[in-house]
């Protein structure tokens, strides 16, 4: 068996400017939180954005999304209308800040929140609280773009802020223009496995100069203006290294690589699941252009798949996903809501094959932690989660490996 094959590892651009602009740091003695690769990588995603945006790098995109919700005066007794199909650095923050997230469930046809529903949420957390939710977070999920006219019509509606979790949409595009771009802020993260790196970190995009200088005094501990340490309000040690900023200056060399290598993954698992019955992949909508992120495909739950019976028998090692070595006791084998067995059975086959898999994003409204979270639900993100597989689609996965995938998920459905 050949190297396993990840969903999405980083890949540095050939000419090794990542490693230039990090030695370039170290050189000048610039090794720390701020400084010329730092101030270089924001101009880049600058332009990269466009829309007169200014932009302020992060430690994570989870600091992003933190600073966003302070900047629009989220606090205590505050609620944030949420999509609950979504990787949890979403909707933590919100509780960071001591407001409640209110979850909103997903349509079909991208999987991301449904305006519809998300007009009646907020219509009754109206009725309910006598007040207005203090903020609207939508989600990119994995990397496709949202019914965004629609989710921004709704916001205008109530007049209510729009903050774009486009953490997995880096340069994916609606009608045209950059995800990200049309709320007051836009979250983007170059976590290890996001379309591009800085091994750990973010970004927030601001709409003028005024907030970014808001949310820079934030992220450097909310400093005053006086010869010694003086504060007046609460901050965050939340600024980019520097040395994490020369890879990121780097990896906009390969953004355009990138994206285009995701797309023809995607043009592969398209073209061979097409004709399958019993599995469905997600496509985008015409009006759209989904980075692809990850590729993700459905199984019909009528579909069998080889080695049902041995699915859930073993409990997992390690939490997943991106926490190596953490070590958390207590996992059981089930838990009240899970994927259905012949998904289990194909990334256990994967799995054997050396190749990474992973089920789709459980909603944060199924989980324990939320419990207590308001959610408008309509069965959409339960039923994908219980159906989808992540496939692999980064920039290291070859046509060979692609080719592999797609034959041994072919051999594991039961004809
Ligand atoms: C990755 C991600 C984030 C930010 O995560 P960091 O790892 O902190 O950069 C936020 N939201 C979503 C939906 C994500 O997938």
């Amino acid at each position: 068996m050949s190297k396993r094959i990840y969903l999405c590892l980083a890949h540095m651009s050939e000419e090794g400017w990542e490693q230039k602009y990090i030695k370039e740091a170290f050189d000048t003695n610039w090794v720390v939180p701020l400084g010329p690769n730092v101030n270089a990588f924001e101009k880049e995603l600058e332009m990269y954005v466009g829309h007169n945006k200014r932009v302020v790098a992060l430690s994570s995109g989870t600091a992003a999304v933190h600073l966003s919700l302070i900047a629009s005066g989220v606090g205590p007794g505050d609620e944030v209308m949420v999509q609950s199909f979504t990787f949890c650095a979403s909707s933590h923050p919100i509780t960071y800040v001591g407001a409640t997230p209110v979850f909103v469930d997903s349509e079909r046809d991208t999987w991301n929140m449904d305006p519809e529903l998300l007009d009646k949420a907020i219509q009754d957390r109206i009725n309910k609280t006598g007040k207005k939710p203090k903020a609207i977070m939508t989600v990119y999920l994995y990397g496709m773009p949202a019914k965004i006219d629609e989710l921004m019509a709704v916001a205008e509606k109530y007049d209510i802020p729009v903050i774009e979790d486009a953490a997995e949409g880096f340069g994916s595009k609606y009608k045209g223009e950059i995800v990200g771009t049309r709320g007051v802020f836009g979250i983007l993260s170059f976590n290890g496995n996001k379309l591009i790196t800085t091994s750990g970190g973010g970004a927030l995009i601001c709409p003028n100069e005024e907030m970014r200088n808001r949310i820079m005094w934030y992220a450097t501990q909310a400093r005053e203006a006086y010869p010694y340490y003086q504060h007046e309000a609460i901050g965050y040690n939340y600024r980019m290294s520097n040395i994490c900023a020369g890879i990121g200056r780097g990896q906009m060399t390969v953004v355009a690589d990138h994206l285009a290598h995701h797309r023809h993954i995607r043009d592969m698992y398209r073209d061979a699941f097409r004709d399958v019955e019993g599995i469905t992949f997600h496509d985008e909508l015409p009006e759209m252009e989904s980075n692809f992120w990850l590729n993700t495909i459905t199984l019909d739950p009528k579909l069998k798949v080889k080695g049902e019976e041995n699915a859930y028998k073993e409990a997992v090692q390690g939490a997943i996903g991106g926490a190596a070595g953490v070590v958390h006791g207590g996992g059981s084998i089930h838990t009240d809501c899970e994927p259905h067995v012949n998904v289990e059975a194909m990334r256990l086959a994967l799995d054997a094959a050396d190749i990474e898999s992973r089920p789709l994003w459980k909603p944060m409204h199924l989980q324990p932690v939320y419990k207590n979270a308001p959610a408008y639900v309509n069965g959409v993100s339960e039923e994908l989660f219980k159906c989808g597989l992540c496939l692999p689609s980064g920039p290291m996965v070859t046509d060979d490996d692609v080719k592999r995938i797609i034959a041994t998920i072919l051999e594991n459905i039961v004809r």
